[in-house]
């Protein structure tokens, strides 16, 4: 997309809202009523809000007994399933978005990652086999850096035959490959509406079976009591909105100009070190490598001729450092800090693809005699 003929391709940090979601988001932003309160103004924006969580019910294919919690941020959904859950043990991956990582557990353990982004159930048999605290397997359902689909079904068999439970951080599969809550069979799944056509500032957490959770904000007691501060109506409406936009398969046509992508780029660079390819992912994300070429030298070439892409997550401190993804699937430090993630999306033209391309082979033009 061009917003001051910028060419944006790091939809997995944050994709655009899609204009028909913005319309709603702005129409409720005028509306003043508090979800709380008893009069009609009240009542209206609770019924706006229970609207959207139907239509996130209905795109997700929650159960009768799947609770959705509306919370502020993916963040928010993962420390409350992360703490709420109250285990005595976490076991999570060393790929996952630092708002599990980071999240303090009394007893964490991390389970390994293959070659190919995908973790290692080896592993996690073994952690599982005889245990006896009672235990939360936390793995993200597609890695943002990646886009590497993770074995979930594996992982909730594996957790239900040692009686575990699950939570998957489906933030960047939403949207991007189907997504049944009931077939899934996790107790928690976390999701972000700004990584699918919606506003920034507001995600969910899908309990199922109403397993029991802690809230970790206390107060007004809304949400059920899970999740207390008046709730962000706008944001929440624009959310359900956006759910009933999603179009999976329109999203995996991505995967041409993805792929156009790799293969250009390769034929010109043959060292260049592509991650997650022999594995399953979505259709939208590249991640590779250019050994030589810090990940500064590729952004700021691009950044300079108004092409936004990314070196795997976004950091909030703007600073470049090194994938832990990538160090986890065994990438070396020169690996690491030379990578670059390009994220396509609904909205990007195959245009903004051949611009990108023929921006990174003029800089690898100036930087191969260097490498
Ligand atoms: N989990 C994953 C996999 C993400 O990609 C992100 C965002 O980068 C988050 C969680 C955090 O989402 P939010 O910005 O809604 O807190």
């Amino acid at each position: 997309m061009s917003i001051s003929n910028l060419t944006y391709l790091d939809h997995n940090a944050t994709t655009p809202m899609k204009p028909a979601v913005r319309d709603i988001m702005l129409e409720t932003l005028d509306f003043p009523g508090n979800a709380s309160a008893i009069h009609k103004a009240g009542r209206d924006a609770r019924r706006r809000i229970e609207e959207s969580r139907q239509q996130l019910a209905t795109a997700l294919n929650t159960g009768a007994r799947d609770v959705i919690v509306f919370t502020s941020s993916a963040t928010e959904a993962n420390n409350l399933a992360l703490l709420g859950a109250g285990m005595e043990r976490v076991i999570t991956s060393s790929i996952e978005h630092p708002s599990v990582l980071n999240v303090a557990a009394p007893n964490k353990t991390l389970l390994p990652t293959l070659h190919d982004g995908t973790v290692d159930l080896n592993a996690l048999e073994h952690l599982l086999v005889g245990q006896t605290e009672q235990t939360l397997i936390s793995v993200m359902l597609v890695n943002n850096e990646t886009g590497v689909i993770q074995p979930i079904y594996k992982i909730v068999a594996l957790a239900r035959t040692h009686g575990a439970l699950v939570h998957t951080d489906a933030v960047q599969a939403f949207g991007k490959i189907p997504l049944d809550v009931q077939k899934l069979g996790a107790d928690f799944i976390t999701l972000s509406a700004h990584k699918m056509g919606g506003p920034q500032g507001v995600g969910c957490l899908v309990i199922a079976n109403c397993v029991a959770v802690t809230p970790q904000i206390r107060g007004g007691n809304q949400e059920k009591n899970l999740r207390s501060g008046t709730e962000n109506l706008a944001g929440i409406v624009a959310f359900g909105h956006a759910a009933r936009l999603v179009d999976v398969a329109g999203f995996e046509k991505l995967g041409l100009w993805r792929d156009k992508i790799e293969t250009t780029l390769k034929a010109a660079a043959p060292m260049l070190k592509i991650y997650g390819d022999t594995a399953p992912r979505i259709a939208n994300t590249s991640m590779f490598a250019l050994p030589g070429a810090s990940s500064e030298t590729q952004l700021i070439a691009l950044d300079l001729a108004g092409i936004c892409v990314s070196n795997g997550s976004a950091c909030s401190s703007g600073t470049v450092k090194p994938s832990h993804v990538l160090k986890a699937m065994g990438a070396s430090d020169a690996e690491a800090t030379s990578s670059l993630r390009v994220s396509l999306g609904w909205n990007t033209t195959e245009a903004e693809v051949d611009l990108f391309i023929a921006k990174w082979l003029e800089m690898f033009e100036r930087v191969k005699s260097r490498l």
